[in-house]
């Protein structure tokens, strides 16, 4: 490994004294356990300090100035390394997050989930993205903070309406918002959880990486948001009566859309047009328990994850997550594309 990596040992890593001269690094609810010899409460020390900003030769100075070996302690970490127990932060990460102590000890628990399958960094695509939220809704905010927690760069959420007392939620509208602007309800939610993130509204002209479409039923609408046509990624994330529904995740082009949906249930119930319409109209109250709401939320911040990361495979592509309460065991739902739809080319 070379010695301007930056080594990182995840917080919370169990750093254990198994024996006198032994060391136990992590392995507890994980493989990677890794024993180490010689001065074990020196090596401890070290190995707490590893936040990833200094570079490994750095940290091998300072273990020399400690009276450690560096070359023990070097094939010590690239031990850690093969066990996936230590990280190594690209510099390209740092610079990507937020300056000051107080927004380091926020990131240093985030930085390392932001990794591919190759253990990649994906922090800087992350830090880099934005995400538009159409919908303050109990779904919509907890899922703008969990975003923005996570690292997201910008978050906004959308939504002129004012707050009512039935959409508090924790972590999203409190009972105090009762009667605020929603936007701006919705933002204090989301710098409650995340200071620092970027709140401002896209500049005309740009568009998100990401729109969010929480609201029950126009957030399946068609023709309502016009972002097929743009050519801007959309992910449903909403509670429908007691069902909390994740997708689909439409990338136009690229995988079926909201009016393939739409079409698989016209094929499925001829007058499922007429009762769209009345969905679609009416004003979309809120719904869904505390709990249906934040798993369809994180279930939702999981798919947007992996799709600004490229972290993964969103299971939503083309299909409906959906999360029923009592269990909430998440059941998937293909929508594949609808061979008259022709969005995709298909
Ligand atoms: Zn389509």
């Amino acid at each position: 490994m070379h010695d301007t990596a930056h080594p990182l040992l995840p917080p919370g890593t169990p750093l254990l004294h198994r024996a006198p001269d032994t060391l136990q690094v992590g392995g507890v609810d994980a493989d990677g356990a890794v024993l180490a010899g010689a001065d074990p409460a020196a090596v401890a020390t070290l190995l707490a300090g590893l936040d990833g900003r200094r570079t490994q030769r750095a940290v091998l100075a300072d273990a020399a100035a400690a009276g450690l070996q560096p070359g023990s302690l070097g094939a010590l970490l690239d031990g850690l390394r093969s066990t996936g127990a230590l990280l190594d932060l690209d510099a390209a990460d740092l610079l990507a997050s937020d300056a000051g102590p107080a927004a380091a000890a926020r990131t240093a628990a985030e930085l390392p989930a932001a990794r591919d399958r190759t253990d990649s960094s994906r922090w800087g695509a992350r830090r880099a993205a934005s995400v538009l939220v159409q919908g303050a809704t109990r779904v919509g905010v907890p899922l703008a903070a969990l975003l923005a927690a996570s690292g997201v760069g910008r978050v906004t959420v959308g939504d002129d309406g004012v707050v009512t007392a039935a959409d508090a939620v924790v972590g999203g509208l409190t009972a105090d918002d009762e009667g605020r602007p929603r936007g701006p309800a919705a933002a204090d939610a989301v710098r409650r959880a995340s200071p620092l993130t970027d709140l401002r509204p896209l500049p005309p002209g740009v568009s998100p990486d990401l729109v969010v479409l929480s609201r029950p039923w126009s957030a399946s609408d068609p023709l309502v948001s016009g972002l097929q046509d743009a050519g801007v990624a959309h992910l449903v994330a909403t509670v429908r009566g007691d069902t909390g529904v994740v997708g689909p995740l439409v990338v136009p082009g690229a995988t079926s859309c909201l009016r393939c949906a739409d079409l698989h249930r016209r094929d499925a119930d001829p007058r499922w047009p007429v009762l769209a319409a009345q969905l679609t109209s009416g004003t979309d109250g809120p719904s869904g328990s505390t709990l249906t709401c934040w798993a369809t939320a994180l279930a939702a911040a999981q798919q947007a994850l992996a799709y600004l990361d490229g972290s993964g495979t969103p299971a939503a592509l083309s299909a409906v997550v959906e999360l029923r309460p009592p269990d909430l065991t998440p059941r998937l739902r293909r929508w594949p594309p609808h061979p008259s739809c022709g969005c995709t080319g298909a």
